[in-house]
């Protein structure tokens, strides 16, 4: 292995330092020989060693090429270790992965600043992953388990709540890394569901209604989705009354049950 080289911000590079942290994660993807990992960001390897000792297979998909590169040479030779030297974000997962359905397993340390599309990209790919087991920033992980009414609460609570059931798992102080990040940090496990949680019609307009709702938090739900232009204002006001949803709430006291509810109504309207 070359020299370690500092690690680099723009990356979200802040390494795992800490075994016993590295053991919880382990013991929170519920492993079995059979396994397949992807690992995003594997960084310096810290999890990826233990990953390797457990599943049967194991991807690791690393975006800075010196510790790809490292990576590569750590595992020549052990053909059940695949380095992709690439961005998670660009890569074609379903092609690397292949398309049987949860057959894979996520274990990851994300890189922060890229955390939200990630997680978006992993929604969308949920059919190939039995479980995620994902560290976050502590805020973007209360915002996944946050319950209506609360500041959290929002578009990623209830986008990714729709289609997978998530426990916070634990919290993870600063100190456990190097270096160490400016914020607490969160374990996370994400179980797809096969179905979704609620029945929504069309689910880009169930993505829509909620968009819409939350795209201005001071204003009234009905004022949102005038402005999100999902109807005509009287259309609108109609399914607010067919839903018997007070149009002067805002969006952020809807459940999930409520927003499903709109959303199968605007869904009926468009067909
Ligand atoms: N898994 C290691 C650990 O826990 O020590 C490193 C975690 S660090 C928070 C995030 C890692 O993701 C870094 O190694 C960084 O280089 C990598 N990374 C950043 N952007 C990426 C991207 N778009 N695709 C793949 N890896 C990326």
């Amino acid at each position: 292995m070359t020299a370690l080289r500092r690690p680099l911000k723009a990356l979200g590079q802040n390494f795992l330092v800490d075994g016993n942290i590295i053991a919880k994660i382990i013991r929170a993807a519920e492993l079995t020989p059979e396994d397949r990992i992807l690992e995003i960001g594997p960084g310096r390897g810290a999890l990826s060693e233990l990953l390797a000792q457990h599943g049967s297979w194991l991807t690791l998909v690393e975006f800075d090429h010196a510790l790809a590169a490292a990576l590569k040479e750590r595992y020549a030779g052990n053909d059940q270790i695949t380095v992709i030297d690439g961005d998670i974000l660009a890569l074609d997962l379903a092609g690397v992965l292949g398309a049987e359905p949860a057959a894979w397993k996520v274990v990851a340390n994300l890189p922060y600043n890229i955390s939200t599309p990630i997680l978006f990209r992993l929604l969308e790919l949920r059919g190939l992953f039995s479980r995620l087991v994902l560290m976050l920033q502590r805020e973007v992980g209360e915002r996944l388990v946050a319950s209506p009414d609360c500041a959290d609460y929002g578009v990623t609570t209830l986008l990714l709540g729709l289609w997978f059931d998530i426990r916070r798992e634990f919290i993870v102080p600063p100190t456990c890394f190097h270096p160490r990040p400016k914020v607490d940090s969160a374990v996370l496990s994400f179980v797809p569901l096969v179905r979704p949680r609620v029945e929504v019609g069309d689910e880009s307009v169930f993505r829509k209604v909620v968009k819409g709702a939350f795209a201005m938090r001071r204003k009234t739900l009905s004022n949102c989705l005038k402005a999100a232009e999902l109807a005509s204002p009287d259309e609108m006001y109609g399914i607010l009354e067919q839903c018997g949803i007070d149009g002067k709430r805002r969006g952020e006291t809807l459940s999930m049950e409520e927003f499903a509810a709109l959303s199968r109504c605007l869904t009926t309207l468009q067909t």
